[in-house]
């Protein structure tokens, strides 16, 4: 087998497979921000992805993707159903998204999760040649780096996870947390999106392991693990130049014109995920209408929820909930042709995202706890007038960076009415101030430069990331 310098380990390959019109399958790069994130390196390096190509048969043999290798790893239907929306999707999606739903905790789930996580491993440690750079994506992986370098101690292996690292209150319900704990620490670097969340990580070194941790260094088995924050980002140029797209352009124009030409839109863009906040917004949206504060004719607001692991029970009560909330709010307030909230429980290309950006008055993000929230950066990307409003939780990774934006507490109703409020009457300098200073963030914080101070904090001597980066 071919070995490469640089091997990329995620849970999902960066590929989708369509069928291409002659009925033969055919696979393409999927748009997804890690994807876009490292293409700059891959480019420049010999590189492997290691990861899951979706189905159950066995791992399919795939193509080069623009120069990178895919390294494919099965999954049966039992790896599925136990690893990915047992221990990874009900057990650590919500504990570390503040418990807002009940964590599920499995015996079965566990086996699955340290079988499955082996396997990924050992499709590493066959991928990367002598001395090469591992970097180990997210909470499905938690036990690679552990593992990794058990079988590969010649490796310089970096961890990042893109979800919160909940409080110690919280971790410390898990059944196996030390195992977790030991497994990401077989990491020289563990990233996290926000310092909060690398302080959570040394409190829990110090509570569980006993080993001396700051919140930049726990030293672990004669070894010194480096932690830190590294906020992930998107690929601002590229969301630029398809917001500023004649195309885009038009549609955007046609989609306000769908909406009735009213004076604001307020877009939401999510997955139909239980952490982000959808129902309190809706109902904040509602009240607002109820109160006399808004008008339907004047204030639209489209929700996008895209359909989200459906096969997890929570979700597909969450569904149930959002949309009877939909229809009774529409119920209530709607007119023929003319509904309060237009909901679209389906998938957007990004060029259709770009248009729905452009359309938005005000984009309203509000998570009650989220790692990152890309589509708030896309939004600010795509924002190459100067215009709209960030209506952003507090509890958004982004809010960190994003202090300009229209801040909100999501679980304080009152508060998220006002704060709305606050941005719908907002004078356009206001607005326009506070995009632009948010712009002027996003451009020196983009991707690339995510990428870069990760993996140049991951390479001390700093030859290897040069190299990859160069
Ligand atoms: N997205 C998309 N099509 C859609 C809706 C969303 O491609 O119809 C993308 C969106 O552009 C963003 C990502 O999905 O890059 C969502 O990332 P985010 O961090 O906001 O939330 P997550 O889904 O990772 O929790």
């Amino acid at each position: 087998m071919r070995q490469s310098s640089l091997v990329v380990v995620a849970n999902r390959l960066p590929v989708d497979d369509s069928v291409a019109r002659d009925g033969a399958c055919e696979w393409r790069r999927s748009p997804g921000g890690l994807v876009s994130a490292l293409h700059p390196i891959l480019q420049h390096t010999p590189a492997t992805w290691v990861g899951w190509a979706g189905g159950t048969g066995p791992a399919p043999s795939l193509p080069d993707i623009d120069g990178v290798r895919m390294h494919t790893v099965a999954l049966s239907h039992e790896d599925i159903r136990d690893h990915y929306e047992g221990f990874a999707n009900a057990t650590l999606w919500p504990l570390y998204h503040d418990s807002v739903e009940q964590p599920a905790y499995h015996r079965r789930w566990w086996e699955a999760y340290q079988r499955v996580n082996q396997r990924f491993a050992e499709a590493a440690a066959a991928a990367a040649e002598p001395g090469a750079l591992v970097w180990v994506q997210d909470y499905h992986l938690q036990l690679v780096p552990g593992m990794l370098r058990a079988l590969r101690p010649d490796l310089l292996i970096g961890f990042f996870l893109h979800v919160p690292f909940p409080p110690p209150e919280l971790f410390m319900q898990l059944p196996r947390r030390a195992e977790l704990m030991l497994g990401m620490l077989g990491a020289d670097l563990v990233g996290f999106q926000r310092a909060q969340a690398a302080h959570n990580f040394a409190q829990l070194a110090t509570k569980v392991l006993k080993v001396p941790a700051t919140d930049r260094r726990i030293a672990i088995d004669d070894r010194v693990v480096r932690i830190g924050a590294f906020p992930v980002s998107i690929n601002m140029s590229e969301m630029e130049s398809l917001a500023a797209r004649p195309d885009v352009l038009e549609r955007a124009r046609q989609l306000r014109s769908d909406l009735g030409d009213p004076q604001h839109v307020i877009l939401s863009v999510d997955r139909m995920d239980y952490t982000k906040g959808i129902e309190q917004r809706l109902k904040a949206y509602s009240e607002l209408i109820a109160d006399g504060h808004i008008k339907v004719r004047d204030t639209v607001m489209v929700q996008v929820a895209v359909p989200s692991r459906e096969r997890v029970e929570q979700y597909r009560i969450l569904r149930d909930r959002v949309e009877r909330e939909v229809g009774r709010i529409n119920g209530e307030f709607g007119r023929v042709g003319e509904p309060a909230i237009h909901y679209l429980n389906q998938s957007f290309s990004r060029a259709d995202l770009a248009a729905l950006y452009r359309v938005a008055d005000i984009m309203a993000v509000t998570p009650l706890r989220d790692g990152m929230n890309l589509v708030a950066k896309e939004y600010v990307a795509a924002r190459v007038d100067d215009d709209g409003a960030l209506l952003l939780s507090e509890f958004a990774g982004a809010a960190a960076e994003f202090q300009q934006a229209y801040l909100v507490n999501p679980h304080d109703l009152d508060g998220l009415k006002l704060t709305l409020m606050h941005a719908l009457e907002a004078s356009p300098t206001d607005v326009a101030d506070r995009m632009r200073s948010m712009r002027g963030h996003l451009r020196t914080h983009d991707i690339r430069a995510w990428v870069h101070g990760y993996l140049t904090a991951l390479d001390r001597t700093g030859s290897l990331a040069a190299r990859l980066t160069a």
